[in-house]
Parts: structure tokens; sequence; C-alpha cells
């Protein structure tokens, strides 16, 4: 039995920062922060949801339709 990864759980701050990166396997999608490479404060999986970090980047919002 397998389908579509499930959603994983949500991920708090991490959901709306730019710096979030989305790891889907095949059970579930996995919330991985992409400032761990350029910084060691931040674990490359970090216990989620995240409610305060200091590396939050609000993500831009989707340009309006032309
Ligand atoms: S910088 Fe902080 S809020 Fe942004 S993805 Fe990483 S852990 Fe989440």
């Amino acid at each position: 039995m397998s389908g579509p990864a499930r959603p994983g759980p949500p991920a708090g701050l991490c959901d709306h920062c730019a710096f979030q990166r989305l790891v889907p396997t095949r059970r579930t999608v996995f919330s991985m922060c992409g400032r761990h490479r350029d910084d060691p404060r931040f674990p490359r999986y970090p216990p989620v949801p995240v409610a305060r970090c200091v590396g939050f980047t609000p993500r831009e919002p989707p340009a309006p339709p032309a």
C-alpha cells in the first residue's frame, strides 16, 4: 500500500519562512531549515512546530496576477 506522501505536521514559523525547504519522503513531508548549511545555530530539521526563531524571514507574498 502506498500513495502520495501525507503532509507533515504544522511547522509553525517555518511554514511562513523563506528558508523552509520541504523534503518529501514516501510516507510524509519533512520541514528542513535552509539556514543549517551556513549557520550551525540552525538544525537541519528543527523540532516542529517552531514558535520562535532568530532566523525567521517572512516569505515574499506572491505577485499579484498581471
Ligand atoms: S530560519 Fe527558523 S523559521 Fe526559518 S526555516 Fe529555519 S528554523 Fe524555520
